[in-house]
Protein backbone atom coordinates (compact mmCIF):
# COMPACT_ATOMS: atom_id res chain seq x y z
CA UNK A 1 0.00 0.00 0.00
CA UNK A 2 1.14 3.33 -0.57
CA UNK A 3 0.36 6.88 0.42
CA UNK A 4 -2.68 8.76 -1.39
CA UNK A 5 -0.28 12.06 -1.96
CA UNK A 6 3.49 12.32 -1.55
CA UNK A 7 4.31 16.12 -0.84
CA UNK A 8 8.10 17.94 -1.06
CA UNK A 9 9.68 20.85 0.38
CA UNK A 10 11.74 22.53 -2.61
CA UNK A 11 14.42 24.22 -0.83
CA UNK A 12 17.03 21.79 0.62
CA UNK A 13 14.74 19.12 -0.31
CA UNK A 14 14.38 18.67 -4.00
CA UNK A 15 16.79 21.12 -4.50
CA UNK A 16 19.89 23.49 -4.11
CA UNK A 17 19.44 26.52 -4.78
CA UNK A 18 23.10 27.94 -5.37
CA UNK A 19 23.70 26.85 -2.09
CA UNK A 20 20.80 29.08 -0.28
CA UNK A 21 17.05 29.36 -0.32
CA UNK A 22 15.78 30.52 -3.93
CA UNK A 23 14.49 33.82 -2.72
CA UNK A 24 17.76 34.92 -2.35
CA UNK A 25 19.07 34.30 -5.67
CA UNK A 26 18.88 37.18 -7.95
CA UNK A 27 17.15 36.82 -11.30
CA UNK A 28 16.73 37.03 -14.27
CA UNK A 29 17.28 32.94 -14.53
CA UNK A 30 18.92 31.41 -17.44
CA UNK A 31 18.94 27.68 -19.01
CA UNK A 32 22.29 26.51 -18.98
CA UNK A 33 23.50 22.60 -19.84
CA UNK A 34 23.68 22.03 -15.96
CA UNK A 35 19.81 23.63 -15.08
CA UNK A 36 19.16 27.41 -14.54
CA UNK A 37 21.26 29.61 -13.10
CA UNK A 38 20.60 33.36 -11.81
CA UNK A 39 22.53 36.34 -13.03
CA UNK A 40 25.46 35.99 -10.48
CA UNK A 41 25.52 32.17 -12.05
CA UNK A 42 24.40 30.50 -9.21
CA UNK A 43 23.04 27.04 -10.16
CA UNK A 44 19.63 25.65 -9.36
CA UNK A 45 20.02 21.95 -9.44
CA UNK A 46 17.50 18.97 -8.11
CA UNK A 47 19.76 16.48 -5.62
CA UNK A 48 21.39 13.94 -7.61
CA UNK A 49 18.58 11.18 -6.45
CA UNK A 50 15.14 13.42 -6.93
CA UNK A 51 14.41 12.41 -10.30
CA UNK A 52 14.16 8.85 -10.17
CA UNK A 53 12.08 9.12 -6.73
CA UNK A 54 9.39 11.40 -8.69
CA UNK A 55 9.69 8.65 -11.47
CA UNK A 56 8.78 6.27 -9.05
CA UNK A 57 5.96 8.06 -7.39
CA UNK A 58 4.26 8.20 -11.48
CA UNK A 59 5.20 4.99 -11.94
CA UNK A 60 2.64 3.55 -9.29
CA UNK A 61 0.69 6.54 -10.23
CA UNK A 62 1.11 8.30 -6.43
CA UNK A 63 -0.05 11.88 -7.06
CA UNK A 64 2.64 14.59 -5.93
CA UNK A 65 2.45 17.98 -4.26
CA UNK A 66 4.99 20.72 -3.81
CA UNK A 67 4.62 22.59 -0.44
CA UNK A 68 6.99 25.83 -0.17
CA UNK A 69 6.99 28.56 1.97
CA UNK A 70 8.92 30.95 0.03
CA UNK A 71 8.96 34.59 0.00
CA UNK A 72 9.56 34.55 -3.87
CA UNK A 73 6.36 32.49 -5.48
CA UNK A 74 6.96 33.14 -9.23
CA UNK A 75 10.71 32.62 -8.51
CA UNK A 76 9.83 29.27 -7.47
CA UNK A 77 7.83 28.44 -10.15
CA UNK A 78 9.89 29.24 -13.18
CA UNK A 79 12.48 27.06 -11.52
CA UNK A 80 9.90 24.53 -11.42
CA UNK A 81 9.31 24.90 -15.16
CA UNK A 82 12.59 25.19 -16.10
CA UNK A 83 13.76 21.91 -14.19
CA UNK A 84 11.30 20.47 -16.35
CA UNK A 85 9.19 18.72 -13.37
CA UNK A 86 6.15 21.34 -13.21
CA UNK A 87 3.89 19.08 -14.93
CA UNK A 88 4.70 16.26 -12.44
CA UNK A 89 2.73 18.05 -9.37
CA UNK A 90 -1.17 17.75 -9.19
CA UNK A 91 -0.98 20.78 -6.59
CA UNK A 92 1.43 23.17 -5.65
CA UNK A 93 1.46 25.51 -2.60
CA UNK A 94 3.82 27.89 -2.88
CA UNK A 95 3.77 31.08 -0.76
CA UNK A 96 5.26 32.15 2.63
CA UNK A 97 3.25 30.93 5.62
CA UNK A 98 2.75 28.29 8.16
CA UNK A 99 2.35 24.99 6.51
CA UNK A 100 -0.23 23.75 8.30
CA UNK A 101 -2.26 26.27 6.06
CA UNK A 102 -0.28 24.50 3.13
CA UNK A 103 -1.45 21.23 4.13
CA UNK A 104 -5.22 22.77 4.65
CA UNK A 105 -5.01 23.60 1.60
CA UNK A 106 -4.12 20.45 0.08
CA UNK A 107 -6.84 18.63 2.14
CA UNK A 108 -9.45 20.56 0.72
CA UNK A 109 -8.50 21.06 -3.02
CA UNK A 110 -7.12 16.83 -3.13
CA UNK A 111 -10.42 15.52 -0.37
CA UNK A 112 -7.75 13.15 0.28
CA UNK A 113 -7.35 12.64 4.22
CA UNK A 114 -4.05 13.77 5.84
CA UNK A 115 -3.33 10.69 7.43
CA UNK A 116 -2.66 9.27 3.85
CA UNK A 117 -0.19 12.04 3.12
CA UNK A 118 3.66 11.51 3.04
CA UNK A 119 5.46 14.87 3.69
CA UNK A 120 9.66 15.37 3.30
CA UNK A 121 11.15 18.72 4.36
CA UNK A 122 14.39 20.09 5.55
CA UNK A 123 13.01 22.24 8.68
CA UNK A 124 11.90 20.50 11.70
CA UNK A 125 9.58 23.50 12.57
CA UNK A 126 7.32 22.38 9.78
CA UNK A 127 7.86 18.46 10.07
CA UNK A 128 6.39 19.23 13.75
CA UNK A 129 3.59 21.43 12.56
CA UNK A 130 2.62 19.20 10.07
CA UNK A 131 2.90 16.07 11.64
CA UNK A 132 0.72 16.87 14.49
CA UNK A 133 -1.98 17.44 11.87
CA UNK A 134 -1.70 13.64 11.43
CA UNK A 135 0.31 13.55 7.92
CA UNK A 136 3.37 11.59 8.29
CA UNK A 137 6.14 13.91 7.90
CA UNK A 138 9.86 12.75 7.49
CA UNK A 139 13.03 15.16 8.22
CA UNK A 140 15.37 15.52 5.40
CA UNK A 141 18.90 16.12 6.50
CA UNK A 142 21.04 16.65 3.46
CA UNK A 143 18.61 16.51 0.48
CA UNK A 144 16.10 13.60 -0.74
CA UNK A 145 18.09 10.51 -1.70
CA UNK A 146 16.39 7.27 -2.19
CA UNK A 147 17.25 5.82 1.23
CA UNK A 148 15.25 8.59 3.11
CA UNK A 149 12.41 8.15 0.68
CA UNK A 150 11.75 4.57 0.84
CA UNK A 151 12.32 5.33 4.99
CA UNK A 152 9.33 7.32 4.68
CA UNK A 153 7.73 4.81 3.12
CA UNK A 154 8.22 2.60 5.54
CA UNK A 155 7.12 4.84 8.17
CA UNK A 156 4.12 5.54 6.48
CA UNK A 157 2.71 1.80 6.21
CA UNK A 158 3.35 0.99 9.19
CA UNK A 159 1.16 3.71 11.24
CA UNK A 160 -1.81 3.32 8.56
MG1 LIG B 1 13.33 23.67 2.77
Amino acid sequence: MNPSLIVFDLDYTLWDAGETWCDHLNPPFENTAAGPIDSDGRLVRLYDDVREILDWCQQENISMALASRTYEPSWAGKLISMLGIADLFDYKEIFPASKVTHFTNLHEASGIPLNEMLFFDDEMRNIYEVGRMGVTAVFVENGMIIELFEEGLKKWESKQ
